[in-house]
């Protein structure tokens, strides 16, 4: 191994096709169900929702599914991410592991978001649609799908969870720029809203209600309009496959084989693109050396304290029913500053995997993240957003024990997001103001009683 700190690749090394799990799963994805009849859905049930391309997408078993010109030449933009080797980090621990990871914040929205948001936008596209409506609460997702809509002509709809849209305005003027409208909801344009707004002006809105109005709104207006989801589905994992096919080639480069995989998980998109495309020696043979590990939040932690049920996908009921790790669809998070790990559920790919014991998964806390991400900044420089710090918790974590046991391991991890938009969580921190909280079982037990009964 020579010094070398950055693997770039060219534009021709954009991986051609996405990586499609569903066709090495070794089990079957429990059926989605329909939320009134509890009857599985159909590609008929979702038609007014997304374009059947996607919706093929979900359920197809093909290995590779080709990435479009018009999507790879989006991708041409940012893409391939550079892979690092995190030098400084290593010196820091005084560790013998070797340390890589893969970063997705050189993206125009400083996320992964985009590798969807513009896949979807090209479907929806092709398919006709003009208009789409999505939610949006910190502003990740919506400015992604802002950006994407634009590259190809699509008016974009974002109903952004009122306190968010008062107290984190960047991410909207971000959105705007792009040509984005965004309302905060409760908003007056759907009736959902207009009723919320009737009984609480104030209300300071919630994203399962701004789901609620992106959905109302796709499916009554005169213009050809869609929804479009930012994480948890097949389709959405899917399309981040490219980050970890990038980041196998220029392991390679760095002529090295990872020991530990981590990345942190919200939804589960994130960590499923940079992860799945190495999985498939490990689905053959359980004891397989690699290790995959999920990081979530210990203010939201459904892989490792959640139940295994039925719950639809928001907190308003309107979604259909997963299968999934939940600590239940009326679960309200303590107000963490990882906006994006805020989330009840769990994709249904990654709760599969995790219960069969091909992944593990651990939940870290707001206050040793942030150290986690400050001690990241201050030796790789790179500020990471509170989400990806999570997984840099877990990292150095791994890293010291690679210390203390004398052995040296490959880790390589999905830096997913930098923090330029996340200063006033790191002030906190800094300032001393940032607290820890302690999730009582109580407090999942009560989510966990609104379970819908199925079967
Ligand atoms: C949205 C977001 C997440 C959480 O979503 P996943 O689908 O789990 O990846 C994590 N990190 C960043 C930077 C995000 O924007």
């Amino acid at each position: 191994m020579s010094d070398q700190t950055k693997f770039t690749l060219s534009e021709n090394d954009i991986p051609k096709a996405w990586y499609n799990i569903q066709a090495d799963l070794p089990f079957d994805l429990p059926p989605v169900l329909h939320p009134a009849t509890k009857k599985p859905v159909g590609p008929d049930d979702l038609a007014p929702l997304f374009p059947m391309e996607l919706i093929k997408q979900e359920v197809s078993k093909e290995r590779w599914i080709e990435i479009p010109d018009p999507v790879r030449d989006v991708y041409k933009l940012w893409r391939p991410t550079p892979l690092y080797r995190a030098h400084r980090l290593e010196k820091a621990l005084q560790t013998p592991a070797k340390i890589f990871y893969k970063y997705e914040g050189v993206s125009p929205a400083g996320s992964h978001k985009p590798n969807t948001a513009v896949a979807q936008a090209f479907y929806n596209k092709e398919a006709g649609t003009r208009r789409i409506t999505t939610e949006t609460g910190a502003g990740q997702w919506g400015s992604a799908l802002s950006l994407a809509c634009k590259m190809f002509g699509i008016e974009c709809k974002v109903y952004m969870v009122r306190v968010s849209y008062d107290q984190k305005p960047y991410r909207r003027y971000l959105m705007e720029t792009w040509g984005a409208t965004v309302v905060p909801s409760p908003s007056p344009d759907t009736n959902v809203g207009r009723a919320t707004l009737a009984q609480d002006p104030e209300c300071s809105g919630s994203l399962g209600l701004a789901i609620s109005e992106a959905i109302e709104d796709a499916v009554t207006n005169k213009t050809p309009t869609k929804y479009a989801l930012g994480s948890v589905l097949n389709h959405v994992l899917m399309h981040q496959t490219v980050i970890g096919l990038e980041a196998q080639r220029q392991l390679e480069m760095a002529d090295v084989e990872p020991d530990i995989l981590i990345g942190c998980i919200g939804g589960g998109s994130n960590f499923a693109g940079f992860a799945f495309p190495f999985l498939p020696p490990k689905l053959k043979d359980k004891n397989h050396k690699l290790r995959v590990i999920a990081v979530e939040p210990a203010a939201a932690p459904s892989l490792t304290r959640g139940v295994y049920a039925y719950d639809f996908g928001d907190t308003s009921m309107m979604t259909p029913l997963i299968k999934m790790y939940t600590l239940g669809h009326g679960f309200m998070p303590a107000p963490i500053h990882a906006g994006g790990l805020r989330y009840h559920g769990m994709a249904s790919e990654i709760c599969e995997l995790y219960r069969h014991g091909y992944i593990e998964a651990r939940a870290v806390n707001q206050l040793t993240t942030f150290e986690a991400g400050v001690l990241f900044a201050q030796t790789e420089s790179i500020l990471p957003a509170p989400e990806a710090a999570h997984a840099v918790r877990a990292v150095i974590d791994e890293a010291i024990a690679c210390r203390e046991e004398g052995i040296s391991r490959t880790i390589v991890f999905n830096l997913c997001g930098h923090g330029h938009f996340d200063l006033s969580a790191y002030e906190r921190y800094l300032s001393g103001k940032m607290v820890d909280y302690e999730l009582p079982e109580e407090q999942i037990k009560k989510a966990q009683e609104s379970l819908p009964t199925v079967g």
